[in-house]
């Protein structure tokens, strides 16, 4: 299907991708355009017009500065996954990118359209929440960061008010004793997340003293799990205790699961568990190597 007719409009700066929002009331960002489009000839969007960002040099790029990795929102998941900036800083996200969607979706997809867009089967969201990532936006109130856990509030639903653009992601370097992993079950054909889980661990002297776990693609927006994370927290991460706590997903998750035609509600909570206790163990794993 053809999208309905629409103006395009490309910025050539931040300043005027905001200018050119301001200016055509219902507009839309396009970043890389591998969600917006779809839903555009799908026609469950129909914006008057869209503001093609895709130029725009100022919001690409990995810089490494201090205690955080700055991410440029138009920085897509290929060059994510080829950063040995973000490797050593955040491996659990460039792995992340590395096996999202197949080439081209990595080409074209940017990170900061992944978030924008919110979809409840995204990786991105899971491991940025995890890993305590701080958004960066400017819209016409000005800057403002938002905390990755409160960014995401719905199903394709975000913090983000209206004409706000997001300019960077902040994600923490990771220091000596901590260790992050991303586990996902994907679906075969779009890679998408059908349960995707992501877990950070500092060790301290063999026992956790700072446990992080999100769960994405069976809710309707990537979360926390503060049971699991309680359960876990100055244990010292035997398999049968991580086993344990990944357990406690279930009081986490409540009745809160969505089914769809890839897998049940049941299914998807019963096999939550698992997918936990993968990723805890595995940030675990690299936390005792660092
Ligand atoms: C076949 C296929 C398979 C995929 N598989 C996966 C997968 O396995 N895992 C996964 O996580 N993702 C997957 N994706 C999604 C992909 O990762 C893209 O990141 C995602 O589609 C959005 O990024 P984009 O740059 O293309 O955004 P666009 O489509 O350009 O924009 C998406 C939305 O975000 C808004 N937006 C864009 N940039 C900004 C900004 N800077 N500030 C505010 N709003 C903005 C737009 O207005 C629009 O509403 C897949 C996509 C396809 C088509």
């Amino acid at each position: 299907m053809y999208a309905v007719d629409f103006d395009y409009y490309r910025a050539g700066s931040l300043a005027d991708a905001q200018k050119l929002l301001g200016d055509h009331p219902g507009a839309k960002l396009l970043a890389g355009g591998h969600s917006l489009i779809p839903l555009m000839k799908l026609r469950l969007a129909a914006p008057p017009a869209v503001v093609d960002i895709g130029r725009v040099a100022e919001l690409r790029g990995v810089t490494l500065s201090g205690a955080a990795v700055r991410i440029g929102a138009l920085t897509t998941h290929t060059e994510l996954a080829a950063s040995a900036d973000l490797g050593r800083a955040a491996p659990a996200l460039a792995e992340t990118a590395a096996q999202l969607g197949d080439p081209t979706v990595r080409n074209r997809g940017t990170i900061g359209g992944n978030i924008a867009h919110a979809d409840p089967a995204s990786d991105l969201p899971t491991v940025l929440v995890a890993l305590d990532a701080r958004i960066n936006v400017v819209g016409p109130s000005g800057h403002r960061t938002i905390d990755a856990a409160k960014f995401f509030t719905g199903l394709m639903t975000t913090s983000l008010e209206e004409n706000e653009i997001v300019t960077s992601i902040d994600v923490p370097v990771a220091q000596p004793g901590r260790g992050s992993a991303y586990v996902k079950f994907s679906h075969p054909a779009s890679r998408y997340a059908v349960i995707g889980a992501a877990a950070a661990i500092t060790l301290s002297g063999g026992t956790c003293s700072s446990v992080s776990v999100a769960i994405g693609g069976l809710v309707a927006h990537a979360r926390r799990l503060p049971s699991v994370e309680r359960a876990l927290t100055d244990q010292a991460p035997s398999e049968s205790v991580v086993a344990k706590a990944a357990a406690a997903v279930a009081a986490d998750l409540g009745r809160d699961v969505s089914g769809d035609i890839f897998a049940s509600a049941e299914y998807r909570t019963a096999v939550a568990p698992v997918y936990v206790k993968r990723a805890l163990l595995a940030a675990a794993a690299r936390a005792s190597a660092r």
